[in-house]
């Protein structure tokens, strides 16, 4: 399959069969390394060469061209050298039974201890739920541990997702489906905005064949028009920009990332005018009152488009994400998008995180980040969540992990302002949770800017939650139902079970789930919600998956009511038009 993606990520390098030491020391002067960090890569670079020097890639490459491709995405990220050295080193304890005792020897214990992290992530594959889950554990294990092995992990993947096309076709969708469902999110989470874009557009042709041919036939034209029209606009924008003072400014005219693009045109019925932004236009400047003079500039050359304005300088988005955001009519009355930012914005955006901490490390002690940053709460969640979990069965804590850390997060704030990131759907008792358990185990009420809420009202983001306490209340067992994170929940278990008499595990309710796989068509939604309605049941929730675009899959909770079993159920739902399957389980 021949797989296009989008050029301009500046993380793709092309590796000849043989990469010697001098070009690849070439590029890591080009990116800034000094000499002691060169040092350190060079005597990592010789033993990986030698190491893999008689074992080839799928490809029929020499083995060595995949590690170097590595630890090159780790440097263009900017990490320090150990990182590039443990990159080049990765794959030397799993293939070639290289004894982590023998790489302490050679490089120490800190390069070591990287390799060896990443060896053990390594091991363990998407081999049905149970070995998912191990996998996924042991990786976080790592990752709490140390930032350093997941960037490195990245970017093993993201070298693999560009050479996918050599391995078999089982394997490929695998593959694809672990990047897209695992990588890509953890890319997202680390702010590697870059990297988890090519993931994305990497998987996206082995996952879903059929929409990624269809959206390439509809999109090939207009990008081109498009990338035409705004490289002819250029030399106007520098033009005015110079003609008022603005200096330094950098033009990029970008194309928008075809998986991106995908998931925005499910998002708008497949409607392309909805989606303005398949080419955008990016200007970086120096400092960011330049960027407010260029959207004034901009917005005098252009009239811009109203409600399209976003200032996210002067308000940050809560995943650290700064830049200004607006839609202009260009000539001919074309939409056209544009973002500006500093270089320091740019370079974060791209970086994520490893922005923030490479260059004080250069030259000087290499740094052990450790991943406790108040930036980084979820992964401290992370640790709790293993903990927890570390003998449940492998299904449940699977989908405890997915809803716990991969569903989309809201960020809200305490009373003093302090953020705190929460799964979507979270409630006040799982903020209360959150804060401290002695507050979730006595909350009396919640307000959410200022006004009282129910106990199950759902956090949006930007809300500002208070929780009220008193001495005497205490938590009971309908709460389980309202709450989003396991956190919470095994606070809640645990309080009642202190209680004793009222609670025991089996009064716990337990919540069914019906999975609906309809062939979508307008009313469906309300048909089905009708006939739970016919046979008196109240739905606690009801949630879309559409990944399959055609066929999307409708998800209805709801506690099991006496006299009536799912038989009776699924035969009602079954009788609706444009109802493909339909099964109910129990779930949690
Ligand atoms: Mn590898």
């Amino acid at each position: 399959m021949e797989i296009k993606t989008a050029e301009n990520s500046g993380l793709q390098i092309k590796i000849q069969n043989q990469m010697n030491w001098e070009d690849y020391e070439k590029q890591l002067r080009e990116l800034g390394y000094k000499d002691d960090a060169v040092d350190i890569i060079k005597s990592a670079f010789a033993y990986a060469a030698k190491i893999h020097a008689d074992e080839k890639r799928a490809s029929g490459d020499p083995y060595i061209t995949h590690p170097i491709a590595v630890s090159l995405n780790v440097a263009k990220i900017k990490m320090d050298a150990p990182t590039i050295a443990a990159a080049l080193l990765h794959d030397v304890v799993e293939n070639k039974g290289i004894k982590p005792e023998e790489l302490k020897k050679q490089f120490g214990e800190e390069i070591a201890f990287l390799v060896d992290a990443l060896t053990k992530a390594e091991k363990v594959q998407y081999r049905g739920v149970e070995r998912a889950v191990e996998s996924l554990r042991k990786m976080f294990l790592a990752l709490a541990q140390d930032i350093r092995v997941v960037i490195i992990k990245l970017m093993d993947r993201l070298h693999n997702m560009e050479t996918l096309r050599y391995l078999p076709p089982e394997k490929q969708k695998r593959i694809a489906m672990e990047t897209l469902e695992l990588y890509a999110p953890l890319a997202d989470r680390l702010g590697i905005w870059e990297v988890k874009a090519r993931l994305e557009d990497l998987a996206f042709p082995y996952v879903y064949p059929e929409e990624y041919k269809w959206l390439m036939s509809q999109i090939k034209n207009r990008r081109e028009e498009d990338e035409k029209y705004l490289e002819k606009l250029k030399p106007t924008v520098e033009a005015e920009l110079k003609k008022e003072n603005v200096s330094g400014a950098r033009i990029i005219c970008r194309a928008k990332h075809f998986y991106s693009i995908w998931k925005k045109l499910i998002k708008h019925e497949m409607n392309f005018d909805r989606i303005l932004d398949l080419v955008s236009m990016r200007i970086i400047l120096q400092n960011s009152e330049d960027c407010y003079r260029a959207l004034g500039i901009i917005h005098k050359l252009w009239k811009p488009m109203p409600g399209r304005i976003k200032d996210y300088i002067a308000r940050t988005k809560p995943n650290g994400y700064r830049s200004i955001h607006t839609t202009v009519f260009g000539p001919e009355e074309k939409k056209i998008d544009i973002q500006i930012r500093t270089v320091e914005m740019d370079e974060e955006a791209e970086h994520g995180i490893a922005a923030h901490w490479f260059y004080e490390a250069q030259g000087k002690k290499p740094v052990t980040k450790k991943l406790d940053d108040k930036g980084f709460f979820w992964v401290g969640q992370l640790q709790e969540w293993q903990k927890a979990h570390a003998n449940a069965p492998s299904a449940e804590a699977l989908s405890a992990l997915k809803i716990d850390f991969f569903k989309d997060r809201i960020f809200v704030f305490t009373p003093k302002g302090d953020v705190v990131d929460m799964p979507e759907g979270a409630t006040p008792i799982d903020f209360a949770y959150h804060i401290h358990s002695e507050i979730g185990d006595h909350m009396s009420g919640a307000k959410v800017n200022g006004k009282m809420v129910s106990f199950s009202h759902p956090l949006k983001s930007g809300d500002a939650v208070e929780i009220l306490a008193q001495k005497n209340k205490k938590p009971t067992p309908d709460w389980l139902d309202f709450t989003k994170t396991s956190l919470a929940r095994q606070h809640i278990r645990a309080y009642l079970k202190k209680l004793g008499a009222p609670y025991s595990a089996k009064k716990e309710r337990v919540k069914m789930e019906a999975v609906i796989t309809v062939h979508d068509r307008v009313g469906m939604l309300k048909d089905l919600s009708e006939i739970f309605v016919e046979l008196g049941i109240n739905i606690l929730d009801v949630r879309m998956d559409s990944k399959n675009k055609a066929y999307p899959k409708l998800l209805f909770y709801f506690h099991p009511k006496k006299g009536l079993n799912t038989a009776k159920i699924l035969t009602a739902i079954k009788r609706v038009k444009n109802v493909e399957d339909a099964t109910i389980k129990e779930v949690r």
